[in-house]
């Protein structure tokens, strides 16, 4: 038995016959559990209209009810993040702490849009011109779109509706295809909550429905996360038809690791940053650069832990690292297994090797966590984003060896640095060319109210993900100049208005 997965359009599950549908599986045992619709320009349209004629009641709708309802957004997910974390766990695979975990991340961000009277003030300026007071506002753009990726499937829509709604925007997720419940889960609880329906809707699908969202003269802003030829795709044909874009893109996660630094709390950080869900995490440690000469008591602590992971389902408590998401994408990690070897890398723990613990996964899309060591750029294990559970040493001579590698890589989502020295840890924060930086901290994802995002080819616009630069995002500006009448009133004047 499969389940049908379909869009969400106005507040109910759409009644339409779909053309094309994708494959959900349970990436656990390998079997096919649900068949997604795909949404064509029509379906798109479809939702975009029911989103524009939402809008205006919503966007004239007070900020206090509008607070209202993401209170009682807030407190439906909360109290129901079991069932989310399940449905996650059945299309991604991860493993169900990993699951509330990025749940918690989300409702982080829930919390913060339930801040937006504050967030939404503007500022006056009383008697800035003789008579004349000024004061700026903040409107919601319309219609906005969010396009997701496969490995965040609740907290990657969160970074953005719940600020986009909160603004008094309405929304159309575009959610991976590979797994898509989690969208339309998080859609009833919009409508529990009592979102006015047509404020919140899903459609699912691939580059058509994307394509659609792109063009759309409805459609006012586009917020992309996913690899990075796909971001910069978004971002160029988004901002081609006029739309105001955001596109997170791929990473390349180096964790710089100092002479001094405590190696056991460096072993600890790599293991869980490089394989905790299975390395499908832009802020996954993929490349770590050891300085001299701590490289083999690094590797040789890694490895040991490496060996006492419990790989095997999300669903089973004692899993500590569960399968990756789909079999093609099991197939092109395990194919860096190869042309690493073929390149001259050390393959010194291989993921292939290590065994699934659970029944009925012998289908199921696994690899076990994989160790590349003497790793040099111009190696594909160093240069791809391989977005598995590989992670690939390269051992430098200085910190500014490492540096300089850090800086060349053409990624710049995030990094970190081991280290019990401050003013190295300074010096590293200032210089490093990397949006987002830990400091004995593997996976430094910023809280809700700083702003996620990456540099270079890690993301395309000018605006990150949540925090202030979100609320900016999914407003625009208006400054209001005002004179009411006075008996001083100045007559006629040709002249460019100055302030006196
Ligand atoms: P992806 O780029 O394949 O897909 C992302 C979205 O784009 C999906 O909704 C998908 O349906 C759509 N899409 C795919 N191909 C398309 C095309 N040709 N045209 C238009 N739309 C298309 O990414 P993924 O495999 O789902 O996710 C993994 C990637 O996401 C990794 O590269 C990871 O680093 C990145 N990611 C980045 C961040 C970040 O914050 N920078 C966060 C999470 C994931």
């Amino acid at each position: 038995m499969t389940t049908r997965i379909t869009h969400w359009i106005a507040g109910r599950s759409w009644s339409g016959t779909a053309e094309r549908q994708g494959e959900v599986y349970d990436p656990a045992t390998g079997t096919v559990t649900g068949r997604v619709d795909f949404a064509g320009p029509e379906v798109v349209d479809e939702a975009v209209g029911a989103a524009l004629a939402a809008f205006q009641d919503w966007r004239n709708t007070s900020v206090a009810r509008r607070t209202t309802v993401l209170f009682a957004f807030r407190e439906l997910l909360n109290a129901r993040r079991e069932e989310l974390a399940a449905i996650i766990v059945s299309e991604h695979g991860k493993v169900h702490s990993d699951a509330l975990g990025e749940i918690a991340r989300g409702l982080e961000v829930v919390e913060y849009a339930c801040g937006i009277p504050h967030l939404l003030k503007g500022g006056f300026t009383e008697q800035a011109s003789t008579g004349i007071d000024v004061y700026s506002l903040r409107q919601p753009l319309g219609v906005v779109g969010v396009i997701s990726p496969f490995n965040f499937p609740a907290m990657v829509p969160m970074w953005f509706f719940p600020i986009a709604i909160a603004a008094g925007n309405a929304v159309v997720v575009k959610p991976s295809e590979k797994d898509p419940s989690a969208a339309n889960f998080l859609a009833g609880l919009w409508r529990e909550a009592g979102l006015p329906d047509g404020v919140f809707n899903v459609v699912h699908g691939d580059k058509a429905a994307v394509d659609r969202l792109l063009e759309h003269p409805d459609v006012k802003a586009v917020s992309f996360v996913g690899s990075t030829p796909i971001a910069r795709y978004v971002y160029e044909t988004g901002t081609r038809h006029g739309k105001r874009v955001q596109a997170l893109g791929g990473a390349k996660n180096h964790m710089l690791v100092l002479p001094d630094a405590d190696l056991d709390l460096a072993a600890d950080a790599a293991v869980n940053a490089g394989f905790g869900a299975a390395g499908e995490r832009c802020m996954a440690v993929s490349v770590l650069v050891a300085v001299d000469p701590v490289g083999d008591a690094l590797v040789e602590r890694i490895k040991t832990r490496m060996a006492a992971l419990t790989v095997g389902p999300g669903s089973a408590p004692a899993s500590e690292m569960g399968p990756l998401v789909t079999g093609a994408h099991r197939d092109k990690v395990t194919a860096y297994l190869d042309s690493g070897v073929t390149d001259g890398a050390d393959l010194t723990v291989d993921g292939r090797k290590h065994p699934v613990t659970g029944e009925g996964t012998v289908g199921g899309f696994w690899l076990g966590p994989t160790l590349f060591d003497r790793v040099r750029p111009g190696m594909s294990v160093y240069d791809d984003e391989i977005f598995g559970p590989v992670l690939s040493v390269v051992r430098v001579g200085s910190y500014d060896e490492g540096l300089v590698l850090i800086n060349g890589n053409p990624y710049g989502n995030g990094t970190a640095v081991f280290t019990n020295d401050g003013g190295a840890a300074r010096r590293f924060q200032h210089e490093v060319e990397v949006g987002m930086v830990g400091i004995n901290v593997p996976i430094p994802v910023p809280v809700a109210y700083y702003s996620f995002g990456g540099w270079k080819s890690s993301l395309f616009g000018d605006a990150h993900a949540y925090g202030e630069d979100g609320v900016r995002f999914f407003t625009r500006g208006k400054a209001v100049t005002q004179r009411w009448l006075d008996p001083s009133h100045g007559g006629i004047n040709l002249g460019f208005p100055t302030n006196q």
